[in-house]
């Protein structure tokens, strides 16, 4: 029996050590996870940057081409001065070259507005490019690191879960399962000390003729307040 309780107590050393591994490597993973997704989400954005700007340099160019067809209107248009004849045609004339010349004056100002978005667009986009440097950077120096780390922390818990098994696979089947439940419902500690008449899982009295029982080592007992297998120090 004592050779039992023994056992069980290594069984749950190293099963706390595996979960704390598996809690660090988790951990770390999460760590990558976050490099990627801030890559991602900055990414996302110097994408809309650039599509932004490339809209604006499209309605640019587009508003460029007006411009000049239009300039090329008042040329042709200016050309004809002084071929026209009556005083009404030439007051005319002269009308539409000023509503033209002010519609490009116009058109100018849209493109001057275009270009200085453009220039506040770029230098965000500066701004993201070495916000995404740093990232990636980070990333690298830091990935390498927690690829090593997560390298090195399976190989401990490969050790672990094969020590863990040539410890269980000397209990009987039916004390570790009911370990493995407990060990699950009750955060990792199914098997607890009993000290002056107490549980030390759940701090109830038990009753004292168990407690007795207890003491002399001879079946598993389980606290009746928090059902965790309980065991005695007999080094002492
Ligand atoms: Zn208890």
């Amino acid at each position: 029996m004592q050779n039992k309780m023994n056992l069980l107590r290594d069984l749950q050393e190293i099963d706390l050590e595996i979960s704390a591994i598996e809690t660090t490597r988790q951990n770390y993973l999460d760590e990558l996870d976050t490099f990627a997704a801030d890559a991602t989400r900055v990414q996302a954005m110097l994408d809309q940057l650039n599509d932004e700007v490339a809209q604006l340099q499209h309605d640019e160019a587009e508003l460029q081409q007006g411009l000049l067809k239009e300039r090329d209107n008042v040329t042709r248009v200016e050309a004809r001065l002084p071929e026209i004849q009556t005083q009404k045609e030439y007051v005319a004339v002269l009308k539409e070259i000023d509503i033209a010349k002010k519609a490009n004056k116009d058109v100018e100002e849209q493109m001057q507005a275009k270009q200085q978005e453009v220039t506040t667009l770029e230098s965000d986009l500066l701004e993201k490019e070495g916000e995404l440097a740093a990232i990636q950077e980070k990333s690298e120096g830091r990935g390498a690191e927690l690829k090593q780390l997560l390298a090195e922390s399976e190989e401990v818990l490969l050790k672990r879960t094969q020590t863990r098994e040539s410890v269980a696979a000397e209990l009987p089947v039916s004390l570790l399962r009911k370990y493995h439940t407990l060990f699950k419902r009750r955060g990792g500690l199914a098997l607890v000390l009993a000290r002056n008449g107490a549980c030390l899982g759940c701090h109830m009295q038990l009753p004292p003729q168990q407690y007795n029982r207890l003491l002399q080592v001879h079946e598993i007992q389980t606290c009746p307040h928090c059902n965790r297998i309980l065991y005695v120090d007999t080094e002492k």
